[in-house]
């Protein structure tokens, strides 16, 4: 199949059918026939925009890491918090599991992506055979999932909401600057990267045996024979993820393991001239529901409880029905890993919100507030049960059936 050919064909993601890429208008979605997924939509943003977009993202980041996120007042003592200080309090009470997945996911990897997404579009335009690019994108699509800005910024919210019962509180400048960095990102994020790859030659590379199978590079989503690495971006091409079950049974069997610890232990430890009282994830629910918060109740029970256990849940029953080769269901069980994929980061809200009472609270005597053993538990669980998910490869569950034209 002659490479110019091979450049138009599409392969899902989640079940592997291959289509012939079709022109679609501004904001129109072309969706797989077999499994309902998005393939792909017709671009709102311009790649020429993004340099000016990332630009204005990074210094909102900047600001937004400097300057205070919100002010408390305590019986006269104020006392405000940036994330960055909210972070080396972490550290310096002995919770550095905490601090770096704090720091990784609203810091590092957002300002990493930035900076790779940036660069890699001025390099592209000067020369799209460019590799320093290809390696910047490589690395940006690594990062990507774990860059949870919008998860943190709504965990400002809900300690906002908690620290309004004990003290008066003063939004700060971050706090804005966060809202607006959730906003450039969610826009940023909206661009479609095979965008940046199909502008990149496709390396000559010797035509595939007339009944090879063709098989997607999981990074730029170049369809083509197998070879050892992708001939656009050099990825290793697999045709299914390796090891995915394996890896996938690994990573969920210590996420449920470690589910319990998080559960049981504290996750937050306040402590004032009353005494100190620990609070475990239940415990901070049940104090929403008995304050008159019911909905942020509902909301922490949805995030913290149900969906860590669902996607526990529905991660075993689709590593049985793929050992199985159970053939029902399919497109229900492929709808129902990209509804446990999407849902899985939204779980750290918790983790942010003691990350924020820690940095925020710290009035000496008067009362101060320490992250509990239960918070790096619930982190591990969350960042494990991601990569379970990551790892496992919903092709599988579509691997009875021929791929359709
Ligand atoms: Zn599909
Ligand atoms: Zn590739």
């Amino acid at each position: 199949m002659p490479a110019s050919d091979a450049a138009d064909l599409i392969a899902c993601p989640d079940c592997g059918a291959l289509y012939r890429r079709a022109a679609v208008a501004p904001g129109e979605k072309a969706r797989c026939r077999r499994c309902g997924r998005m393939l792909y939509r017709g671009a709102r943003l311009n790649a020429e925009r993004l340099p000016a977009l990332v630009c204005a993202a990074l210094i909102v980041l900047l600001i937004a890491n400097s300057a205070p996120i919100v002010d408390l007042r305590v019986q006269g003592i104020s006392n405000s918090a940036t994330l960055a200080g909210s972070i080396r309090a972490l550290w310096a009470d002995g919770r550095p599991l905490v601090a770096a997945l704090v720091a990784a996911t609203t810091l590092a990897f957002p300002l990493l992506d930035l900076c790779a997404l940036g660069a890699a579009v001025l390099l592209l335009r000067r020369d799209p055979a460019c590799n320093a690019a290809a390696r910047l994108l490589r690395v940006l699509q690594a990062v990507r999932p774990w860059g949870m800005v919008e998860v943190f910024m709504l965990g400002v919210l809900v300690a906002l909401v908690k620290l309004s019962h004990m003290a008066e509180i003063r939004p700060g400048v971050a706090l804005w600057a966060f809202a607006a960095l959730t906003v450039l990102l969610a826009a940023i994020l909206s661009y479609d990267l095979r965008g940046l790859w199909e502008s990149r030659p496709v390396a000559p590379h010797p035509p595939p045996p007339e009944a090879a199978p063709l098989v997607p590079c999981h990074v730029c989503g170049l369809v083509g024979a197998p070879a050892p690495h992708c001939p656009r971006c050099g990825a290793p091409v697999h045709a299914r993820k390796p090891a995915s079950l394996a890896r996938t049974w690994a990573f969920l069997l210590a996420g449920a393991i470690l589910y319990i610890p998080a559960n049981v232990l504290p996750i937050m430890r306040t402590s004032s001239l009353g005494g100190v009282e620990s609070d475990t994830i239940m415990s901070g629910i049940v104090y929403f529901w008995t304050s008159g918060s019911p909905d942020l109740a509902a909301l922490i029970f949805f995030v913290s409880i149900f969906i860590p256990l669902a996607k526990i849940g529905s991660l075993t029953m689709l590593l049985f029905t793929v050992g199985r080769g159970s053939p029902r269901g399919k497109r229900r069980r492929t709808a129902l890993y990209r509804i446990l994929a999407f849902v899985g980061r939204w779980s750290m809200l918790d983790v942010f919100v003691v990350a924020l009472m820690v940095g925020l609270v710290r009035f000496g005597a008067l009362a101060a507030i320490d992250a509990g053993p239960g918070a790096a538990a619930f982190g591990a669980v969350v960042v494990l049960t991601m990569i379970a998910a990551h790892d496992f490869d919903p092709r599988l569950l579509w691997d009875s059936e021929a791929p359709h034209d």
